[in-house]
């Protein structure tokens, strides 16, 4: 089961870079997606300033939208990553 996921994250890849999507990890789980993945009805970033974020992945949707919905230490609104 694992081998058959990772050859298609292979297959991921080779399509992100061959039609000009991003190949990045996710800042939440480390496992790397594709533009191409992050489509209308799941993109969501992770705050990471006021006016900032990361893409995340889609299993990573509602971590990254309950911790942009913390406060952090000054109050501030937003999950930064520091
Ligand atoms: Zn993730």
């Amino acid at each position: 089961m694992k081998d058959k996921r990772r050859k298609i994250r292979w297959f991921q890849k080779i399509y992100a870079i061959l039609f000009g999507y991003f190949w990045l990890p996710c800042p939440i789980c480390g496992k790397y997606f594709g533009g191409h993945e992050w489509q209308d009805n799941n993109y969501t970033a992770l705050q990471i300033s006021q006016y900032e974020g990361n893409a995340v992945c889609i299993n990573c949707t509602e971590k990254a939208i309950k911790r942009n919905k913390l406060k952090d230490t000054n109050g501030k609104k937003g999950g930064f990553i520091k």
